[in-house]
């Protein structure tokens, strides 16, 4: 079994995007410049949108958060978005989500301009990455599609179950799966919480990628031997045993199924770096596209 190893796949890419930072300070070309708007203050969105600007600083580029009390009015969060749109110094933004109750998710990702939508969520770029044109891929199956082809795990005409159809992760996936592309080629089911005899299906697949958000779902025998397994979950659950009183656990359960499968992704350490690495990739892929108008 191989370890697909997020952390320090995400390393070198953070690597290789801060000597292409250098490369543009040394030509005199403005550094890319990412802002964060977290509205509220959630826990675990709050440690994200800190890990995102950490990462930042530690590629070179320019980073700006902006902290919306939780009480921000929707008008107020789409005045601040089209402040962000209009500001040249601003190569890219991300809202980060979920937004408060009142707040509508859709009119505020539709608000952003698709040339800064860095996180690929705006309608324009889901539908550019559907035609296979140049887009913003969205971070997290951005970041597989990268572990997939750095690893060397081979794809085409293989059979992947994704589990999970929502729009930021499982739906993409299976797009970007199915494409002519690195990583790409394959033969893809897409399950959800409606799909009927689960396990026979994904007893049938080369890779399954897990991204159900229902901790250690995925078990041994769910999978064939040597499968490929990526797990995308991330879920607090309760434990005394730890000092904030809780762990992040996968929906893949590791200690079995990784005894079968041919590679896995640990949770945390796999696909959660990537999803930062890939952020900074559009970020950079914004800045690059601006300069070159
Ligand atoms: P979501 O809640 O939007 O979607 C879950 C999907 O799973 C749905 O399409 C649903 O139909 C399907 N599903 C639910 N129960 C099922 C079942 N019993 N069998 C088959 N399918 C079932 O979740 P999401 O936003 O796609 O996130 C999924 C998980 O990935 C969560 O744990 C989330 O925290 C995590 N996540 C991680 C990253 C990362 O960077 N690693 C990024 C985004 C999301």
């Amino acid at each position: 079994m191989i370890l697909l190893d997020g952390k320090q796949t995400s390393a070198q890419i953070k690597e290789e995007i801060a000597s292409a930072v250098s490369e543009m300070q040394n030509n005199n070309i403005k550094v890319p410049h990412l802002a964060a708007v977290l509205v509220g203050t959630n826990g675990a969105s709050m440690t994200y949108v800190g890990a995102k600007v950490k990462a930042c600083e530690l590629v070179g580029f320019e980073s700006t958060l902006i902290e919306l009390p939780e009480e921000t009015s929707e008008d107020e969060l789409l005045t601040q978005i089209k402040a962000l749109n209009d500001d040249l110094n601003i190569d890219g933004f991300i809202v980060q989500l979920p937004l408060p109750k009142h707040i509508d998710d859709q009119k505020v990702l539709m608000a952003i301009h698709p040339d800064k939508d860095v996180d690929g969520f705006h309608p324009m770029n889901v539908g550019r990455l559907t035609l296979d044109l140049p887009t913003f891929i969205s971070a997290t199956p951005y970041g597989i599609m990268e572990l997939l082809e750095r690893y060397e795990i081979p794809t085409s005409g293989k059979h992947v179950v994704v589990i999970g159809r929502s729009h930021i992760v499982g739906r993409p996936m299976s797009i970007l799966m199915s494409q002519k592309r690195p990583a790409g080629n394959a033969t893809v089911t897409v399950a959800h919480s409606r799909t009927a005899n689960l396990a026979a299906l994904t007893k049938t697949a080369d890779i399954v990628v897990a991204a159900l958000g229902i901790p250690e779902f995925l078990t041994a025998d769910m999978i064939k031997e040597d499968a490929a397994v990526i797990d995308v979950g991330i879920t607090r659950v309760s434990d005394d045993s730890k000092k904030r009183g809780y762990r992040i656990a996968g929906d893949v359960h590791f200690e079995s199924v990784s005894k079968k499968a041919s590679y896995i992704t640990p949770v945390p350490g796999g696909v959660g770096p990537m999803t930062i690495a890939m952020l900074l990739k559009n970020t950079l892929l914004a800045r690059q596209r601006a300069e070159a108008d």
